[in-house]
């Protein structure tokens, strides 16, 4: 069975999106099959993976409101196969907005991507689902059909603040909702080792969470930021490039994680305090 995790953070600009598409790339690389499913209506996902939003047929909006299945509106990022980092996309773009309240009369409401992923769950080894930078409805619907939750955060003095109401809205779903969610871990991304700011703000969040935060951390590289309007994942647009390199890393360090916690698995401790 697949793992399903969400990249999640309510904050906007913290790099979200950029781990999902290279995350999903990087474990195409080293062999994965990856479903990646973008839930944020602005559809950078989509479009960094290659896919034009445009010109989607179907979409993640579709199958939230029933009218198609994961299987009728997946497509495949064929310009990335000569790379091996091809994967599927579940893409989204402006309708998806809509959602948000077309969604609110409908029965189980939150569950609606859950139930459409089961369909398609053993298709993959991994489904990584990009959340919008808000807790809405879509990102509990990303948050209740997770095994577990992918923070990417920057080392910033206020990142912790804002980690407080994601840790409590993990909880809660987990308490209420979606029982095998966990908080998988915290990516520090965007990471610039000069700023001495950094380094202490790196340090503080391992003291406080501890094996929640992930030993690779993805570097600041321009390259990143440069590969989305070409269409490509940095880790296909410049595979050499630092940024590009430490989301392989990643990808091993997912990939290890996950034979060494299998996701049936419920865990005794899903979180930590925040
Ligand atoms: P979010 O999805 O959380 O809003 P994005 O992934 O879109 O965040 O990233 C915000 C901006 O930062 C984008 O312009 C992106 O290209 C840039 N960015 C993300 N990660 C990096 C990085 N490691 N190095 C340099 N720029 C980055
Ligand atoms: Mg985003």
């Amino acid at each position: 069975m697949a793992h399903i995790f969400c990249i999640a953070n309510q904050k906007g600009g913290v790099g979200k999106t950029t781990t999902t598409v290279n995350l999903s790339a990087g474990l195409a690389k080293v062999g994965q099959r990856v479903l990646m499913v973008d839930l944020d209506p602005q559809g950078n996902a989509t479009m960094g993976a290659g896919i034009d939003k445009r010109q989607l047929g179907r979409s993640v909006y579709n199958v939230l409101l029933g009218d198609a299945t994961v299987a009728e509106a997946r497509v495949h990022t064929g310009k990335l196969s000569e790379s091996g980092c091809a994967f599927d996309v579940l893409g989204a773009n402006r309708e998806l907005s809509g959602a948000e309240v077309e969604l609110v009369p409908l029965a189980r409401r939150e569950m609606r991507l859950r139930a459409a992923l089961a369909t398609v769950e053993a298709d993959y080894d991994f489904v990584l689902i990009d959340c919008p930078p808000s807790l809405s409805l879509l990102t509990l619907n990303g948050l209740c059909s997770a095994h577990g939750v992918i923070v990417p955060m920057q080392c910033e003095y206020f990142a912790l603040e804002g980690l407080a109401d994601l840790v409590h809205t993990i909880r809660q779903v987990h308490a209420n909702l979606n029982r095998d969610l966990q908080l998988i871990g915290l990516l520090r991304v965007m990471f610039d080792p000069r700023i001495t700011l950094q380094q202490q703000v790196s340090e503080q969040i391992k003291q406080r969470f501890g094996d929640k935060v992930f030993n690779t951390v993805i570097p600041r590289n321009v390259r990143l930021a440069e590969a989305p309007s070409y269409g490509l994942p940095g880790v296909v647009f410049d595979p050499a490039a630092k940024g590009s390199l430490a989301f392989v890393a990643f990808a091993e360090e997912m990939v290890a994680r996950a034979q060494s916690k299998p996701t049936a698995a419920p865990s005794a401790t899903p979180m930590p305090t925040a």
